[in-house]
């Protein structure tokens, strides 16, 4: 914005268990947020700090609404958070702030994300995509302190007794720690709890009392914090706790997400069995792919459907887990890339990287159509990798980010079919899958092979 009067900034905090755990209490929070309106030279108008936990109690925030009433008096022209989910981590609440920042023109500028424009489909698009998978990390993080769950809290609290995985003096139990991770694979990979159950009871293992295991007994080990080292304190997780933690954090956050009361497992949002149905387009025809079994092995693949109607070619097809993971691993460095600020010289370096590649490829095509030889295909190759190995990555590709691709990438083996793909598809707009490069081979991966139209 080119403005002659200085720009006014406010200020918003927000206190919750999961940013006192890390030592960023609001005094942190604001003077990090001072900081980054002072380099940038802004002048701070307000300071707005809310009660997160109490938020979820069912208070009124009105600090969060005093600060999106001065927003619409036009008493402010950017807002800077510590982090963007002190903003918004509800998609609803998400939705409210691109309407207020579309309605109003005003900035967010975070501290730990840089500058998140929702008045840009981008940034709107990396929004989404961040509050997507923050939602999935509220139970970990925020909490909801509501009293009817109080007896599952407490269940969390390390009770100075034996628990299933723990010895009375907090010592891991290996047998048992083994069976836990077990339970907790099963149940993700979407297993149901009786079945578990009674697969255990026929191999004979025992619950803490020796008795059967049963379906809650189950649901009720696997939510509980103490998994994960947390500590437990009037229904909050409170702090680390000194004992080792059996399952990892994401891991633990994912299931108390999924297994939460009142939350049927694993059924949010419409059910795709596969990630890549929907988003995957053959590239010869343009039909979308299906999921199948390739060859004499049954390797799980996508392909072009045949028989299905004059349209498709059915002459397409590309190894399910290779693409899967190729695709999430483009996602996570996305999430990255796009919330960070990109250095002023990153579109340039893209742009050039794109062209080299697309020359390599036509080189290959040209070859195959017998247009050159294949010294001249060879040579021509050397040349252009020589080019792509000279071209220097722009300096600042470093994005202060961290956070979110790191544990978005951690939680990623954990979540469900469904909320991968409901994370992807905020970022990506389709794929077309091409054909097979000559060059390459049938048998080698190939990324030059896909073609990602992304949303941001
Ligand atoms: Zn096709």
């Amino acid at each position: 914005m080119i403005d002659q009067k200085p720009t006014r900034a406010a200020i918003y905090a927000r206190i919750s268990a999961d940013l006192e755990q890390e030592g960023k209490g609001v005094a942190r929070q604001l003077k990090d947020c001072k900081a980054l309106a002072a380099e940038r030279g802004w002048t701070v108008v307000g300071e707005y700090a809310d009660n997160d936990i109490s938020a979820y109690s069912g208070k009124i925030r009105p600090e969060y609404e005093r600060l999106q009433d001065s927003m619409r008096a036009g008493d402010v022209d950017v807002v800077v958070a510590w982090a963007t989910d002190r903003l918004f981590r509800r998609s609803r609440q998400l939705e409210d702030w691109i309407d207020l920042c579309e309605e109003t023109g005003i900035g967010i500028h975070s501290v730990t994300a840089g500058t998140v424009d929702l008045s840009t489909p981008t940034g709107r698009a990396v929004a989404r995509a961040m509050t997507a998978f923050a939602s999935l990390e509220v139970d970990m993080l925020t909490l909801r302190v509501q009293r009817k769950h109080e007896e599952l809290a407490e269940s969390g609290a390390w009770p100075g007794a034996r628990v299933y995985g723990y010895a009375k003096d907090s010592a891991v139990i290996p047998e048992e720690a083994e069976i836990i991770r077990e339970m907790a694979d099963r149940v993700l990979a979407g297993e149901g709890f009786n079945e578990i159950a009674r697969d255990l009871n026929r191999r004979g293992v025992k619950t803490t009392r020796g008795a059967q295991w049963r379906a809650a007994t189950i649901v009720g080990i696997l939510r509980a914090p103490r998994l994960a080292g947390l500590r437990v304190h009037q229904g909050r997780i409170a702090s680390k706790g000194t004992w080792e933690p059996i399952l990892s954090e994401e891991l633990s956050a994912v299931l108390r997400a999924r297994l939460a009361p009142g939350r049927s497992q694993g059924t949010r949002g419409g059910r795709r069995k596969h990630l890549l149905v929907g988003i995957l387009k053959c590239g010869r025809c343009g039909t979308g792919m299906v999921r199948g079994l390739g060859g004499k092995t049954k390797t799980p693949n996508y392909r072009c459907p045949k028989n299905q109607g004059a349209a498709a070619c059915g002459r397409m097809t590309v190894v399910a887990d290779k693409i899967e993971t190729w695709v999430s691993e483009q996602a996570f460095h996305t999430v990255h890339l796009a919330a960070g600020k990109p250095a002023p010289d990153e579109g340039e370096w893209l742009q050039r990287t794109k062209e080299l590649a697309a020359r390599r490829e036509q080189l290959g095509a040209d070859y195959a159509e017998g247009l050159i030889d294949r010294e001249t295909m060879l040579a021509g190759t050397k040349a252009i990798r020589a080019q792509e190995a000279q071209l220097q990555p722009p300096t600042a590709r470093k994005p202060k980010l961290q956070v979110s691709e790191d544990r978005l990438r951690a939680a990623w083996p954990h979540m469900t079919t469904s909320e991968q793909r409901s994370v992807l598809e905020t970022l990506i707009e389709r794929i077309t899958v091409n054909p097979v490069l000559i060059t390459t081979g049938a048998k080698k991966f190939d990324p030059r092979r896909f073609e990602i139209e992304w949303k941001v």
